[in-house]
């Protein structure tokens, strides 16, 4: 393993995705991100990603020096055009305009298409309830996971990001994908020859299996049976043709087979509870729940655990494989 401060994870990886044909402003956006996933100990959106987007930017699907517009389609909707580079820095352009239509009206929503590769949700709805607001954050992504009672994938792991305001603690932030598993653990698994628990996905014939290179070949399942799979659809829906952007197969199909990262859209909806009642005594109710959940010996709230690693990261930084090291070496 190799150990690095979070600055000396951010200048790798902008020094990389600059030296691969991104300008300084997307670099930085996206090497940010990365590098905000690295510090609350979720490497699968860390700098493991940096071969994907050098490989997006390389082959010329991906705009390194993109330039994301937004766009007040209706009081309360934003509509942000990534002009096709990564999901980071179109995310970044519209957060002022999405809180500053929620003060507004209450509730409004950003619509974001034509851009690639939306990572994990929590970053963006824990901005909205750093600002006081209440957040939502849907995403699909490649066809992974399969209808209920079907075989074939269709549904992207599609996460859910949600955000609650506190007083005097970190917000309440609960982020998760709609499949039993996360894509990138079968993946592990079947690279290191574990079994997969038999809610994971079926084989191509349709029947349960705990062999994750059968599970690859066939379909992921939605956590929870067919009330995973419903969410998984309602996402597909809701950040795809309600804002104009791709179902999951049709971003597979888009892709071509280069495996590069996913081009699609995010639906981001945020509320303001001020225009709702008084927000004060609305965050002091939600701490009663909170209370509640503590008083209960084994529980934690969402969030907690990115939360406590990220004041350990910053002090200690964190590490990445040498072999993670080396490639990303090899990219400069
Ligand atoms: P997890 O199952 O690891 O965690 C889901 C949520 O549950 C987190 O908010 C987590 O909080 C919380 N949680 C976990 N354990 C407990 C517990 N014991 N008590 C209370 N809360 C708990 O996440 P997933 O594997 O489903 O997703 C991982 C990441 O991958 C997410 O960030 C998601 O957005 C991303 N993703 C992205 C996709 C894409 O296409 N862009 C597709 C699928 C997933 P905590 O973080 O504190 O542990």
């Amino acid at each position: 393993m190799v150990r690095l401060t979070l600055e000396e994870g951010r200048k790798l990886a902008f020094d990389c995705l600059v030296n691969n044909g991104c300008d300084e402003d997307n670099a930085r956006a996206s090497a940010d991100r990365m590098i905000q996933a690295e510090g609350d100990g979720c490497p699968s959106h860390g700098l493991f990603r940096l071969g994907w987007y050098v490989k997006g930017v390389k082959s010329g699907r991906v705009n390194g020096k993109a330039r994301p517009v937004a766009d007040v389609l209706a009081p309360g909707v934003v509509r942000i055009d990534g002009d096709g580079g990564f999901a980071p820095l179109g995310q970044r352009v519209a957060h002022e305009a999405l809180v500053s239509l929620a003060r507004n009206n209450g509730i409004a929503a950003a619509a974001f298409v034509n851009m690639f590769h939306v990572a994990a949700m929590w970053p963006e709805v824990e901005a909205l309830a750093d600002a006081g607001l209440v957040g939502f954050a849907f995403t699909p992504s490649y066809p992974y996971v399969a209808p209920a009672g079907g075989s074939k994938p269709l549904y992207g792991t599609n996460p859910m990001g949600f955000s609650w305001p506190r007083e005097g603690a970190p917000p309440l932030v609960f982020d998760q994908a709609s499949s039993s598993m996360a894509r990138g653990e079968i993946m592990i698994a079947a690279r290191d020859g574990h079994s997969v628990p038999a809610t994971a996905g079926i084989g191509p014939d349709g029947e349960e299996t705990t062999d994750p290179n059968v599970v690859l070949k066939g379909a992921q399942l939605g956590f929870g049976g067919y009330k995973g799979a419903a969410l998984a659809l309602m996402v597909e829906l809701i950040a795809g043709p309600l804002i104009g952007d791709f179902l999951s197969i049709e971003a597979e199909e888009d892709d071509g087979g280069q495996g590069g990262p996913p081009k699609g859209g995010e639906l981001i909806i945020a509320m303001e509870p001020a225009c709702f009642g008084d927000a004060d005594a609305i965050r002091a109710h939600g701490e009663k729940l909170f209370a509640a959940i503590a008083e209960q010996e084994g529980t934690r709230l969402p969030g907690e655990r990115r939360f406590q690693n990220r004041e350990r990261i910053a002090r200690e930084g964190f590490e990445v494989p040498q072999v993670l090291y080396d490639e990303i070496a090899g990219l400069m």
